[in-house]
């Protein structure tokens, strides 16, 4: 008999192609669609369920109880585990950053609807400070987690390792070989190595990472090294990791009322408005078919748009 959890992981989920008219695009002679992945779920959204479908089944066959995995305080890596691990019978541990946070949880979940969420769904949060965060893989730290909870399945930071880029090769389909150019949102990097496993020889992928400077490159390779048909674009990360400035905001705004679809400020926003922006000064060849993935991460909308009241500052309109 399947249960609800069982549907969830083995359903086939092909998200819809929306094409998007704006005026630069028909002068441009660029044809843009998005790939509606933000539509899967609105707290399992995107490439995270994509990351956690292989891992799930496979903590399934270990006979694992529970999961733990570890984020920031408004990652949408983390409520997704929660959510996702909930309906498939998993109890759930977060470590998070930041063990201000925990100080007085109740305050915390009041004003972070991330961290909420996932309490609601069952996650057990251990907050610890930036310095032990990063040792948060070590040996030391995940025996004193199993002490702490006993036995579980780890997934890392953001999700990514072979099973994720699995999961993320079932993004495209095969109608998508129409597309000249896949575009997508690059964080750790696994959404990008599963697309890049999955695309045609005269596909390229073109990724825009949300943050500064790091390894990504090389934790891409890592995944991917048959294929070279990829890039990254490293001019839209608006200064950093959740980042941001008045000229995103407004792009966001604007997008959603041009075309009635949301992005969020931390990956797909800076994405798009790269996308645009190049179309823009014809990095395009005329007649390109561009697909753009929209990866979700819409349930941070709300942590961000609390930390724009705070300075006065235009908030992003979710309707
Ligand atoms: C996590 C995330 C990404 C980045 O995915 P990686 O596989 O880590 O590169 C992109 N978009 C959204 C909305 C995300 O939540």
């Amino acid at each position: 008999m399947n249960t609800i959890n069982d549907l969830f992981l083995d359903e086939e989920l092909i998200s819809e192609n929306q094409q998007i008219f704006l005026p630069i695009l028909e002068e441009k002679k660029v044809e843009l669609f998005i790939k509606r992945e933000d539509k899967i779920h609105p707290f399992v959204s995107g490439n995270k369920f994509r990351k956690l479908k292989y891992n799930l089944k496979e903590a399934k066959k270990l006979k694992k109880k529970s999961l733990l995995t570890f984020g920031g305080a408004y990652s949408n890596h983390i409520v997704a585990t929660a959510v996702a691990g909930k309906l498939a019978g998993f109890k759930t541990f977060g470590v998070i950053r930041g063990d201000e946070l925990g100080k007085n949880l109740k305050e915390t979940l009041k004003e972070n609807a991330t961290l909420r969420e996932a309490h609601e769904n069952g996650m057990k949060f251990n907050f610890v400070s930036r310095e032990i965060y990063r040792q948060k893989s070590s040996f030391g730290f995940i025996e004193k987690m199993k002490n702490k909870w006993g036995d579980f399945y780890v997934i890392p930071e953001g999700g990514t390792n072979g099973l994720a880029v699995d999961g993320c090769k079932e993004i495209l389909t095969k109608d998508d070989s129409y597309f000249d150019y896949i575009c997508t949102a690059v964080g750790t990097g696994g959404t990008i190595a599963g697309l890049v496993n999955s695309v045609k020889k005269r596909q390229k992928v073109i990724g825009f990472p949300a943050l500064k400077g790091g390894f990504l490159s090389q934790d891409i390779k890592q995944y991917t090294s048959r294929n070279t048909n990829w890039s990254l674009n490293k001019e839209y990360h608006f200064g950093g990791y959740a980042k941001y400035n008045d000229n995103l905001i407004s792009f966001i705004n604007s997008f959603k009322k041009e075309t009635n679809i949301l992005l969020d400020p931390v990956y797909t926003g800076k994405m798009l408005f790269g996308i645009l922006d190049l179309i823009e000064k014809d990095n395009f060849p005329e007649n390109s078919k561009v697909l753009a993935i929209h990866t979700g991460g819409l349930q941070g909308i709300d942590g961000f748009n609390n930390k724009l009241e705070k300075t006065n500052k235009e908030l992003i309109q979710v309707i």
